[in-house]
């Protein structure tokens, strides 16, 4: 059976959030509210980190947002990065603050996360975001979940009643997704690097969603036919960027599939954007 899959058009989805952010910040500039600021920092010279803060300073610049970035030295110590944190807490005009990851081996990537004013933490790594999370409660939320819940809800795929399957169990992706997903009643099964017979939970799976890094792990046989199958993973293999998914695989089973390229990358980014507005409108 040969099953119609629709490819998700993560950039054509992440342009209808971002036109609609756009009005809202020249609204608010209408009434003399000045832009949302976000303000980025970035340790060391790692040329993907780099290019990623270009792509997010774009992005802010497109909606008419603020953006700063903060260069520090790969040798930097934990004191003068929380010292800058600090400074960017306090500061009445930063509305966001982002820490690109990864950050070098002296720093301890948990204590910064902490040190980030829960009401600036648009990354929503703080354990009292997460928290609110687990809890059930608002709060500022990872952006690549975020992004995801989007891009199955403006699909209108079914998620009450349903069996998700996360692949991964990062903070960053696989738990914050999976709590998403149950909040939304579906009933949800996390699988990690230590799960036995990864590929019969996945054949279980009405949402799959695969956050684990490893190229093209998930196989046409691993997916049930008519599931919605979200790609989280970028890999660099042999020079090219590949997915935890095998697309030409996954095409003709899936009922929806997003591609590794375009799919869940840029409603990340946008997501970030519209963390960046809720922070700035929650602090007043
Ligand atoms: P991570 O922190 O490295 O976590 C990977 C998770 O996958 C872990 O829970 C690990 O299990 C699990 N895992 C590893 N190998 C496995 C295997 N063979 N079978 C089952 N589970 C396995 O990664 P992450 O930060 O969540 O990112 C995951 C992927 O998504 C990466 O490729 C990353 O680049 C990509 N990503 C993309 C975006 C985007 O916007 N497109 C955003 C974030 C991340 P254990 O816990 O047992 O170790």
């Amino acid at each position: 059976m040969t099953i119609e899959t629709i490819v998700v058009d993560g950039l054509s989805l992440a342009k209808e959030i971002r036109d609609d952010l756009s009005s809202k910040i020249a609204e608010r500039n209408s009434r003399g509210l000045r832009p949302p600021c976000l303000a980025v920092v970035l340790v060391g010279d790692d040329p993907a980190s780099a290019s990623y803060i270009k792509g997010k300073r774009r992005a802010c610049q497109r909606v008419g947002m603020e953006s700063e970035e903060h260069k520090l030295d790969q040798t930097v110590s934990q004191t003068k990065l929380t010292e800058l944190i600090e400074k960017l807490n306090n500061d009445p005009l930063i509305d966001g603050i982002l820490i690109q990851l990864p950050l070098p081996p002296q720093i301890n990537a948990e204590e910064v996360a902490a040190s980030v004013e829960p009401l600036k933490d648009v990354d929503g790594l703080h354990p009292l975001n997460s928290g609110r999370l687990l809890a059930g409660q608002e709060g500022l939320f990872a952006c690549t979940p975020l992004g995801i819940m989007e891009i199955l809800s403006r699909h209108q795929v079914p998620i009450e009643g349903s069996h998700a399957v996360v692949l991964g169990r990062s903070s960053i992706v696989g738990k914050p997704i999976s709590l998403l997903l149950q909040q939304k009643n579906a009933t949800v099964t996390m699988c990690h690097s230590r799960t036995k017979d990864l590929s019969e939970m996945c054949r279980q799976a009405d949402i799959l969603v695969a956050a684990v890094g490893v190229p093209r792990l998930v196989k046409r046989d691993w997916i049930k036919p008519g599931a919605a199958v979200i790609d989280v993973g970028v890999t660099e293999l042999e020079g090219n960027l590949v997915g935890d998914v095998d697309f030409e695989d996954a095409k003709g089973v899936a009922s929806l599939l997003t591609p590794h390229r375009r799919g869940v990358g840029p409603m990340t980014i946008t997501m970030l954007l519209v963390n960046t507005l809720r922070a700035c409108e929650m602090r007043l």
